[in-house]
């Protein structure tokens, strides 16, 4: 008898970035989160119970390594969970460039969890599914939920949770300006953990992206876009500002990353309001107005970079496919 389960989990851009932890044992992070959900990038992944051992493929390619260990680690939470002791046969493939600072991690830890938990036949509800998530990679927490999510810090592993936030009338949508879809030097996970233990700038980061938090969350019950969009910029640069303090210094920016955010500042001035926000990587992601989609997609196309791609909000984490 088979127990096999297929989930597809969205990809999320932080507006409000999580970057480090104070607990790495159980992923908690130092900072609440708050993301998009886009529409535009998914991870479909298949995982069969039964197996003798576990084995992963990604995109067609066998998993080993560090990759490896840690989606085994995982199923080692999800056997636990379902007190069983055999193994699982795990077959992703993602539509987004994996480890490329355009959240692999996050919608591939998302479906994870969902299929290795539907196939095993243990019913999480939404909020402790996105605490299991967490566990395989942070921001997969957030990706459980479509639209915007916040992810508390919270205190303990319990408290450490995702949930959706209605979007009042924001209408957000989102440009990628693909710099370089190249795998990242450093991982966010090592990029993260080298901030927080040498940046002289990592405490300040923490307090104020506290601050950028509880603003953010009263800028979207506004409906407040052009608050929402400096508050999604200034994080952003502050956090790359705490990973330039470290030691040796972080930095993921390319020379096009920089032509991009001066086209997004061109762009407001003449009068198509958008903003920039960066993650571990040299892409640029650009928040913007349903009806500015086009305008801002063309005026990044024209810098000739390596893509584009527009998105609007995605959906939660869907089971699509489950049998025992
Ligand atoms: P982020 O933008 O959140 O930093 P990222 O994908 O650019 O995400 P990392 O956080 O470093 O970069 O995570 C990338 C790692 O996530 C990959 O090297 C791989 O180990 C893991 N990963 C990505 N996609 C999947 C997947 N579909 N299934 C299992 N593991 C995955």
């Amino acid at each position: 008898m088979t127990a096999r389960a297929t989930a597809v989990a969205h990809s999320n851009i932080a507006l409000i970035k999580y970057w480090g932890k104070r607990d790495t044992a159980i992923a908690l992070p130092a900072t609440s989160s708050l993301s998009l959900t886009l529409d535009a990038y998914l991870t479909r992944t298949t995982v069969e119970w039964g197996a003798e051992s576990d084995s992963v493929v990604l995109d067609g390619s066998r998993l080993n390594g560090e990759a490896e260990s840690r989606v085994t680690r995982f199923l080692d939470l999800v056997r636990r969970l379902g007190d069983r002791s055999d193994h699982a046969t795990v077959v992703s493939h993602n539509s987004v460039p994996t480890a490329a600072g355009l959240a692999s991690s996050a919608s591939g830890f998302a479906a994870l969890a969902a299929a290795a938990t539907a196939a095993a036949r243990i019913d999480l509800t939404p909020r402790d599914l996105s605490i299991l998530a967490r566990k395989g990679s942070g921001s997969a927490a957030r990706s459980v939920f479509g639209g915007l999510a916040v992810w508390h810090a919270g205190t303990d592993d319990a408290s450490s949770f995702a949930e959706p936030i209605v979007d009042p009338g924001l209408d957000l949508a989102m440009v990628v300006a693909v710099v370089d879809a190249g795998t990242k030097t450093i991982s966010s996970r090592a990029a993260m953990q080298l901030t927080a233990e040498t940046s002289p700038y990592y405490p300040a980061w923490v307090e104020s992206s506290r601050t950028d938090f509880t603003d953010m969350l009263d800028a979207v019950a506004r409906a407040d876009f052009t608050r929402v969009g400096e508050l999604t910029e200034s994080n952003a640069m502050r956090m790359h500002a705490s990973m330039l303090g470290a030691t040796p210094p972080v930095s993921y920016w390319q020379p096009d990353s920089v032509r991009v955010l001066q086209l997004v500042r061109d762009l407001r001035v003449s009068g198509t309001e958008c903003y920039a926000t960066m993650d571990a990587g040299p892409n640029v992601k650009i928040l913007c107005r349903r009806t500015h989609l086009d305008t801002v997609r063309d005026a990044v196309a024209a810098l000739d970079i390596a893509g584009v791609t527009t998105s609007l909000p995605g959906p939660g984490v869907a089971v699509s496919q489950a049998e025992t």
